[in-house]
């Protein structure tokens, strides 16, 4: 099973806390869609035939686009890939670009999970962030799409944000409990130097929580969350029963993927490949890309990776068996610590760390990663 990704680099303002590639100037957007159908039609082979069951568009601001713009990089990637009914596609959006009139042309696309970036339901907050959207406009714009049909969306919120811990966090979890989506993620704000948060940061008007705080708040996003039924089932996710993210999943579980567009990385189960970010020279054909090959101690690390930041973990069987015996002993070793102190939790030859510990799986991840 293969999904597709494809990344639309803008965004019409900027967020203070965001170091993703994009750009606030739209005017190559329908430049740059002609060139995705390019890079589809070049890079065709790239799945090496595996069936293509989930796409995803994400950013930037896919949202920005015409919604039958992305059902024609759809209708191109079917017509090339030759895939049927699909799993999941999803569309990154924005709650305000989601008008009436919007929502009712995207509900005629094949379009059927919408991962709209809410981040807060406090105003100040959203302010800090820089954000185009208020709370209450956010909570109009997810009843404005259910209305429309939308049965399976997930919200983003951002936690650990200095001055909005406490009551503020509690509000924007009722509030978004309230909504009923079927999925979350939850991201802790990092502070990026190059960002606008980064920048206050270094004039001494903004910093971070302490860990200590950093702490409280995930352990009550995840208290409340998972007392309201949603399965935590990765660091950052949550879902309804059957809800999970099944394109971001194939990811963590080492699935091939095609990336289209600037920045976009593609992987075809042996080699990375990422696309210049620059769109100027995406659009000016042909794009330049960057690759490595993974060796099998790259393959053994990202399954660490990637697994211990789910729910399900990682199989000394399945390490033994697809990177060698001898990788398989010297993880155990490395893990005997980490079940001493109850940090990871073994049940036969599976390993996992239980949810509400998420928060340190990187401090794990490094003890059993290779170097
Ligand atoms: S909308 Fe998303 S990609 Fe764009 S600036 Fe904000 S966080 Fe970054």
């Amino acid at each position: 099973m293969a999904g597709i990704y494809f990344h639309i680099p803008f965004c019409k303002r900027i967020c203070s806390y965001c170091d993703f590639y994009r750009s606030a100037d739209l005017r190559p957007l329908e430049p740059l869609l002609g060139a995705m159908h390019r890079e589809l039609e070049v890079r065709a082979g790239y799945l090496h035939g595996e069936e293509v069951r989930t796409l995803y568009f994400g950013g930037g601001t896919p949202s920005l686009c015409a919604p039958e713009a992305l059902q024609r990089l759809i209708d191109r990637a079917r017509s090339l890939f030759g895939f049927g009914r699909l799993d999941e596609v999803t569309v990154e959006c924005n709650p305000d670009d989601l008008t009436e009139e919007y929502v009712a042309r995207l509900a005629r696309t094949e379009i059927d999970r919408l991962s709209i970036g809410i981040q807060s339901f406090d105003d100040a907050c959203l302010r800090l962030m820089n954000r185009r959207h208020t709370a209450a406009e956010a909570a109009e714009a997810v009843h404005r799409v259910r209305r429309a049909g939308f049965r399976n969306l997930t919200v983003d919120l951002i936690f650990g944000v200095r001055g909005f811990g406490g009551e503020s966090l509690e509000r924007t979890l009722e509030a978004v409990l309230d909504l009923g989506v079927e999925h979350l993620s939850a991201y802790h704000l990092t502070i990026e130097p190059g960002t606008a948060l980064g920048r206050r940061m270094a004039q001494g008007l903004f910093g971070p929580v302490d860990e200590e705080v950093s702490e409280r708040e995930f352990a009550l996003v995840h208290g409340r969350l998972t007392a309201a039924g949603y399965e935590h089932y990765e660091v950052s996710n949550f879902a309804r029963p059957g809800f999970r993210a099944r394109h971001n999943a194939a990811y963590w579980s080492g699935a091939r993927y095609l990336g289209i567009g600037p920045g976009a990385h593609s992987f075809d189960g042996r080699e990375r490949r990422w696309c210049t970010s620059s769109v100027a020279e995406y659009v000016a054909e042909p794009p330049r890309y960057g690759s490595e090959v993974l060796t099998p101690r790259d393959c053994c690390n990202e399954y660490v990776m990637t697994g211990l930041r789910t729910a399900g973990g990682i199989s000394l069987g399945v390490v033994a068996q697809r990177f060698g015996a001898g990788r398989a002993q010297r993880m155990a070793e490395a893990a005997a610590p980490w079940i001493a102190a109850g940090t990871l939790v073994c049940e036969g030859e599976w390993m996992r760390i239980p949810a509400e510990r998420f928060l340190v799986s990187d401090a794990v991840i490094e003890a059993l990663f290779e170097a």
